[in-house]
């Protein structure tokens, strides 16, 4: 197969960070249908001045990646639950959302008006895919809107955390809470995004990779982080992640739950009471943007639960990320079906 004109772009080193590509796409939803979409090389947004996104939030997102195969071809992963989870996220914000149809072709049409950006195969980085829905109808009282966008835009990527597959250090910050129980932490909703920053931003002025939240609640439960699942491993070969009303559904960690009895763990999950950090002899941020990150250390109340002290990534989450990654990238056998070739 024959590869296209490559952007000239040092694709080994990229960060986790936009950068203009040759554009987007755009469809709208107006007067009960949506329609046809258009892609457009404009970064900007004409948009109402009061449309229920800027004011209410009206604004939920997903984020998958595209993958270049070391044949040629382009992949993606699990793109229907992408889908599936933007119809819910919409639903909990009372928006309307693209059939899983229209999610998959206009994410189809913006990574192949975008191949020059898709990363060679083995170069670590990848072809991030961001698709948002927004209201763009005008409100003045708070209400649903009565027009939607639903735009897919692309840029390629390097790893989230800082070095890749290399240990990060987590910070408990209690005095913030991600979402509640009967909240919004279920969608992928912008404005949790937001909540977020101030533990992020606290967590990464005193050193730390990212914050871990607990349960809204109780503050006994672990929750997840700003941006990924967590999970732990036990001496005894189990993966377990938190069950949780608050916690977004990870499609990382789901495809994770699938392979790790292949790999010989039992999975668990359910409620992770605080107390259980230290038990674990590894522990592992998960998400698309993340992929896994090896935790090397959580510090909860002024103390640290350490679980890596050569700043490798341990045998664990290894076995884990290759297992994973081998399938998105298509290397290794793709025996549940989860990748899915982009005709470019
Ligand atoms: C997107 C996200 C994740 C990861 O989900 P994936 O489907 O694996 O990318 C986890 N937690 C939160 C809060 C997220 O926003």
């Amino acid at each position: 197969m024959a590869v296209p004109p490559r952007a000239d772009i040092d694709f080994a080193n990229l960060a986790f960070a936009y950068r203009p590509t040759d554009g987007n796409v755009r469809y709208t939803w107006r007067d009960g249908c949506w329609d046809e979409g258009v892609e457009t090389e404009s970064e900007t947004l004409p948009l109402h001045i009061a449309a229920t996104c800027l004011h209410y939030g009206q604004a939920v997102f997903e984020g998958l990646k595209v993958y270049r195969a070391k044949d040629g071809r382009v992949l993606c992963f699990r793109i229907d639950e992408n889908a599936k989870r933007m119809s819910h996220s919409a639903e909990t914000l009372m928006m309307e959302s693209p059939p899983v149809a229209l999610f998959r072709d206009a994410v189809f049409r913006a990574a192949r008006a975008n191949q020059r950006y898709i990363p060679p195969y083995g170069c670590g980085a990848s072809l991030y895919v961001r698709p948002l829905l927004i209201g763009t109808g005008a409100r003045i009282g708070v209400r649903p809107a009565d027009e939607y966008m639903l735009l897919v835009l692309v840029t390629p990527v390097g790893p989230y955390f800082k070095h890749g597959f290399t240990p990060t250090k987590l910070i408990v910050e209690e005095e913030f809470d991600r979402a509640a129980p009967l909240g919004v932490g279920t969608a992928k909703a912008a404005g949790n995004y937001a909540a977020g920053m101030r533990a992020t931003m606290r967590a990464r002025e005193a050193g730390y990779g990212e914050a871990l939240y607990l349960d809204a609640k109780e503050h006994k439960f672990v929750d997840e982080l700003g941006a990924a699942n967590f999970f732990g491993i036990t001496k005894d070969q189990r993966y377990v992640t938190p069950k949780s009303p608050s916690v977004l559904r990870s499609i990382t960690n789901l495809s994770l739950r699938t392979l790790a009895p292949d790999l010989g763990y039992q999975v668990e999950q359910r409620s992770v009471p605080i107390e259980e950090l230290d038990d674990f002899v590894e522990a592992g941020a998960c998400g698309t943007a993340a992929v896994i990150t090896p935790i090397e250390s959580i510090t909860l109340r002024g103390r640290d639960i350490v679980y890596l002290t050569d700043g490798k990534p341990g045998p664990h989450c290894t076995a884990l990320y290759q297992g994973l990654t081998s399938i998105q990238v298509g290397d290794g056998e793709d025996k549940y079906g989860w990748t899915e070739e982009i005709e470019v």
